[in-house]
């Protein structure tokens, strides 16, 4: 048996990007180093690229799953499988098939199998389905209470021959694909408490943007728990997206002037307004260049399409909104999956519910809307609430 737990990791969308190719495996690389370091013992695991895919080697000390679970998460990765290795020689690729099944039969009381062979290396003399053939009559003669099912089998053993070393394994766990953290820019998440930002922020990131977050709140109106709602949603995404800064910024002072001076039904889509330009400063500020929302269309008042233009115009930074056209269903089962949801649906008031108006415009006017904020230092009081910002740092669970 090998003395090491081998992982072969595929690389999804990465293996098309042509010329890029050896950047995104070297990024993804990078970042499974980088996921892997967090669980490290003291003794090492190696992480290599070689012919397109990702070799993960770790001492007996770590346990499989725990491997595959942080490697699963990495954005880029199409699916891990734990495998063990052979000399490349039919007989001891046939020794070391037979041994793994052994070990399949005592922990899982498997029956049947089949055998799927790939000749990665060309020139190895025996053609895909011959290896298939060959091997799968070493198994049958090694475990005797085995039978071949070439329609239903038990087990699906995989071998993959290559130029020296061989691979035998049969799982593979699926990764969510996507491409590694760091090769797509920077966007500053508009992150609320909510169902809908932290999954947008995941979206993003999965296509390879760093994140940076910012929060707001109306203290005292919204609660500290609010907050630390907010900063576990946060903790959580971190799981994926590695460490990153938080904004906390307080909109009360901006909430009471629109509450003095403007029209009450317009409160919600001015404040939205001062939402986007003080995260655009903030993204100027911080080196993001766009903003991410959870916005969705249709589903609240403020997320008509006229009040997402009137949105939009405050900013001159793009605005990306990858929920735009997803139904909540869908949305929530992506909560669920990320591990967002349960921390999401905790009854925590959220600063847009202060002041909410009874009837806000769902088809507000842009002119009219810029006149409402004539009334308001609009320059100012932005420029002082990016000001106060409080940033924090926030790390993974
Ligand atoms: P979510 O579930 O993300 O809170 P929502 O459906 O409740 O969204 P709104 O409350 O209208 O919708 O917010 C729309 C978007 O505005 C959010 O997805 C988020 O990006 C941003 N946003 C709302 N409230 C806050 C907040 N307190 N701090 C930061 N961003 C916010
Ligand atoms: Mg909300």
């Amino acid at each position: 048996m090998n003395e090491q737990n081998i992982f072969i990791v595929r690389c999804g969308e990465v293996a098309l990007k042509g010329m890029n190719k050896p950047y995104f495996e070297r990024m993804l690389a990078e970042r499974i180093r980088g996921r892997l370091k967090k669980i490290e013992n003291g003794e090492p695991i190696e992480v290599k690229r070689c012919e397109g895919l990702i070799f993960v080697r770790a001492e007996k000390s770590y346990e499989p799953e725990v491997i595959v679970r942080e490697v699963s998460k990495v954005f880029g990765v199409a699916s891990i499988s734990p495998a063990v290795e052979a000399e490349t020689d039919l007989d001891r690729i046939g020794e070391a098939a037979v041994e793994y099944m052994q070990r399949l039969i005592r922990e899982k009381g498997v029956k049947t199998f089949k055998v799927e062979a790939k000749r990665a290396d060309k020139n190895f003399p025996v053609k895909s389905p011959e290896i298939a053939r060959i091997i799968g009559a070493k198994v049958l003669i090694g475990c005797k209470v085995l039978k071949v099912d070439v329609h239903h089998p038990d087990v699906l053993l995989f071998v993959d021959v290559r130029k020296d070393i061989s691979y035998i394994y049969d799982a593979k766990v699926s990764g969510f694909g996507g491409l590694p953290l760091g090769t797509n820019g920077k966007g500053m998440v508009l992150l609320s408490g909510g169902i809908d930002s932290p999954v947008a922020a995941w979206m993003m990131a999965k296509r390879g943007m760093l994140i940076e977050a910012v929060h707001f709140h109306s203290y005292p109106y919204t609660s500290e728990r609010a907050q630390e709602k907010v900063e576990e949603l946060a903790r959580i995404l971190a799981g994926y997206c590695g460490r990153f800064k938080m904004h906390i910024v307080n909109l009360l002072p901006i909430q009471e002037q629109i509450v003095q001076h403007c029209p009450e039904e317009e409160t919600t889509i001015l404040v939205r307004r001062f939402m986007m330009r003080i995260a655009e400063k903030l993204a100027e500020k911080n080196g993001a260049g766009m903003l991410i929302t959870g916005e969705n269309l249709g589903q609240v008042a403020s997320q008509t399409a006229e009040a997402l233009v009137v949105t939009d115009a405050s900013v001159s930074i793009p605005v990306m909104r990858p929920l735009i056209a997803l139904d909540k269903t869908d949305i929530m089962e992506k909560a669920k999956e990320i591990g967002t949801f349960d921390t999401s649906i905790m009854p925590y008031e959220d600063c847009c519910t202060v002041f909410l108006p009874k009837h806000p415009v769902t088809k507000p006017k842009l002119a009219k809307i810029l006149e409402s904020e004539e009334k308001l230092a609009v320059a100012d009081l932005t420029d002082a609430a990016v000001c106060a910002a409080e940033t924090i740092q926030i790390f993974s669970e």
